[in-house]
């Protein structure tokens, strides 16, 4: 999956301590990549991140892990500045990095509104402007954000998270636009429910809300929106974000790849 470019590429993913980000950290890491991990958490999290990538990789390819918090645009905007200096340029930029919070318009904390809005949309923007001046400068790159089926339709409780997906769809073309002259791509990929610790709390919100059993939650949260009734999984995700990082992906730009077990074709 490694184009015919000779020396080993560098891919940065954002949010990648956890969940999606670190499966994807951990496969573009087997296929030879070498590895900026990012993310908050514990201590020892972030510790277990690092050793499963280098796990899956070789020695030249060791991780490195960088803390940045993508609520400040200005730690977003230096992220890029710091894994430069650290690693050389970047090939691939994983925009993976999310929260959720759930409540109706009316009762949706300001806050959690900001927040939502700074980490799943601004810090695309931001961390995308920063890398683009060295991808264009080297005609060559990749762009990736992990968006939603939420990117695509609408679920009540969700308004930032809907917002901010939606906008993250926009922003890919924009940017898909503006490259696709050179071997610059930029797509979505729009997961339906995946099970990692931002669906968790849904199931937990959701047992405790109608008094059910973990099982029945889940079969109901999946069933509710996706005809398939199963899990997009994280390994999945990083088995497209190969795909689109490899050269047969040089020709696909402004896409949003649902992966959603029939979610949004309905
Ligand atoms: P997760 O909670 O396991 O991972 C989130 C990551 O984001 C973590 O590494 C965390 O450290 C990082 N992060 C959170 N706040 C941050 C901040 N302020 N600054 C920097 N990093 C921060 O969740 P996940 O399910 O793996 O989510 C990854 C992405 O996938 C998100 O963008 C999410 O919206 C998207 N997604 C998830 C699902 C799903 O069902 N799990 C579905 C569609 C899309």
């Amino acid at each position: 999956m490694i184009s015919s470019h000779t020396h080993v590429k560098t891919a940065l993913i954002t949010g990648s301590t956890s969940g999606i980000g670190l499966a994807i950290a951990a496969a573009m890491s087997a296929a030879g990549w070498r590895i900026a991990l990012h993310g908050l958490g514990a201590r020892d999290e972030v510790a277990k991140a690092i050793d499963e990538v280098s796990a899956r990789g070789t020695a030249e390819s060791s991780p490195k892990h960088f803390e940045a918090d993508l609520r400040s645009a200005a730690a977003a905007r230096q992220l890029i500045v710091d894994v430069e200096d650290a690693m050389g340029h970047v090939d691939l930029l994983v925009n993976n990095a999310g929260i959720q919070f759930t409540a109706r318009v009316e009762d949706f904390p300001v806050s959690k509104w900001d927040e939502i809005i700074a980490i799943n949309l601004s810090s695309v923007f931001h961390v995308s402007a920063a890398v683009l001046p060295g991808m264009q400068e080297r005609q060559h790159g990749r762009i990736i954000n992990i968006a939603s089926a939420h990117g695509l339709v609408a679920s009540a409780e969700k308004a930032a998270y809907v917002a901010a997906k939606h906008g993250v769809v926009g922003l890919t073309k924009t940017i898909a636009l503006e490259n696709a002259k050179s071997d610059i791509t930029c797509n979505a990929i729009c997961p339906g429910w995946v099970k990692t610790g931002l669906v968790e709390t849904q199931i937990n919100k959701y047992m405790e809300r109608n008094n059910v059993s973990y099982q029945d939650a889940m079969a109901a949260l999946l069933s509710g929106k996706e005809p398939s009734e199963r899990f997009t999984t994280p390994d999945q995700i990083a088995a497209a974000v190969l795909f689109l990082a490899s050269e047969a992906g040089n020709n696909i730009t402004g896409i949003s790849l649902a992966m959603d077990g029939g979610w949004t074709a309905q």
